[in-house]
């Protein structure tokens, strides 16, 4: 029995000692390779696309087989919180499909780097969530010198196109470049920038520009806002208030947000493709809409899907179409003036809630409103000045102490 006792014994010994060895080798002998194809826990299912040129987040969706009733819902509620001309081709779109792929259940859309649109789907509508990244603001003078053309030099200077647009055309009212530009000619401009981890994001805004040359003279422009964000009026203005685009339309609204543009887009009654032939403006009802241009009534009734409808042939040639409208302030057949309140915003007719259609026609056919070259004013007012006075003071001011920075003022 003895024997046997011992037998037993140093098998126990050895197999704690063989557990022991195993135990402190443990840290090298390394475990199975877990599988990676575990189907019961899927990885979230995130697509990312990036929004190409001349496309929509709507058809980069539609590539991704994305059920139409289900673009239709983000279509009809996108708008509400995006306005669609600030859409970029570049901008990201990030979108969390549901496991059998009919149904979107988060959607991010990143603009710019720093601003990141979030959407979650509840039911039948959105939950919205905005997310902005901290950016440094920061005021500047840029000055140069005209080698060649301004356009050029502003190019190479690198301000983005709309930027060089906005200082062109200002400079473009008041100087005949043609005739009067010269190389060496000097420009100064103040803006202000936004910088994003070190870098200056695209889109500057311009409060003071100024042109000298020989030929020029000095020609300078400033920036006027109105109190509020949006407004057509905000630009740049000449010391005496007139606009630097003096001879195009009107807006039909004085708040601009653009909820729908021109062209194919997915029917929020039918989740189809469908052409919109004009462009949707986002406003509270009871807006004042405005004529654009004058011109002689020829609609002003209630017309089908297109609701309390304002039809207005232009000197032009061109016709302007105001639909949806709560109320109609004119008659068919009446002249108005540019300018003039014609009727309210309302959400009459086939629509989903206040807004203003704007349609243009040209012979027959509809063409797209942003063709328009659109002014907020041609000159501000006299309540508009006193704004733009104390405007142009504060301009000066910051520059001023841009270029001659005071003594710190030190803590006591
Ligand atoms: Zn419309």
């Amino acid at each position: 029995m003895n024997w046997g006792k011992d037998i037993l014994f140093s098998l126990v010994l050895f197999l704690l000692a063989s557990f022991c060895l195993l135990s402190i080798l443990g840290i090298n002998s390394e475990p199975l390779p877990e599988l990676k194809l575990d189907i019961s826990k899927p990885t979230e299912p995130w697509i990312i696309e990036i929004i190409p040129p001349g496309g929509s987040i709507f058809s980069v969706l539609a590539n991704q087989n994305v059920p139409p009733q289900e673009i239709g819902l983000l279509a009809y509620n996108f708008g509400d919180y995006i306005d669609v001309t600030t859409i970029q081709p570049g901008d990201t779109l990030k979108v969390l499909l549901s496991e059998d792929k009919q149904h979107i259940k988060k959607l991010m859309f990143v603009q710019e780097p720093t601003t990141r649109h979030h959407f979650t789907v509840s039911g039948d509508s959105l939950i919205y969530h905005l997310e902005a990244l901290p950016v440094k603001k920061a005021k500047r003078i840029i000055e140069g010198t005209i080698q060649e053309t301004l356009d050029a030099t502003l190019l190479t200077m690198g301000f983005a196109p709309q930027d060089k647009q906005a200082i062109n055309n200002g400079l473009e009212t008041e100087i005949n470049f043609s005739r009067d530009a010269r190389n060496g000619d000097q420009f100064l401009v103040f803006v202000e920038e936004r910088i994003f981890e070190g870098k200056t994001l695209p889109g500057r805004k311009i409060f003071y520009v100024q042109y000298t040359g020989e030929r020029t003279g000095t020609c300078e422009l400033f920036r006027y806002e109105d109190a509020e964000e949006n407004s057509v009026l905000n630009g740049l203005y000449t010391i005496e208030g007139k606009s630097c685009h003096s001879n195009g339309v009107g807006f039909p609204l004085s708040v601009i947000h653009v909820v729908s543009s021109f062209g194919k887009r997915l029917d929020p009654f039918h989740g189809s493709w469908a052409n919109h032939q004009g462009v949707d403006y986002r406003a509270h009802y009871g807006t004042p809409v405005y004529a654009v241009a004058g011109g002689k009534v020829t609609t002003a009734s209630y017309n089908g899907g297109w609701g309390n409808e304002i039809r207005i042939n232009h000197p032009s040639g061109l016709s302007t179409q105001y639909a949806h409208l709560s109320s109609i302030n004119v008659h068919k057949g009446q002249n108005v003036k540019k300018g003039q309140i014609i009727g309210r915003v309302g959400s009459t007719g086939r629509s989903t809630g206040a807004h203003l259609h704007f349609g243009l026609i040209k012979g027959k056919k509809y063409i797209n409103p942003t063709n328009l070259k659109m002014v907020g004013t041609e000159k501000l007012n006299e309540t508009q000045m006193a704004r733009f006075k104390s405007q142009q003071q504060t301009i000066l001011q910051e520059m001023e102490n841009l270029k001659h920075p005071g003594p710190l003022i030190t803590k006591k």
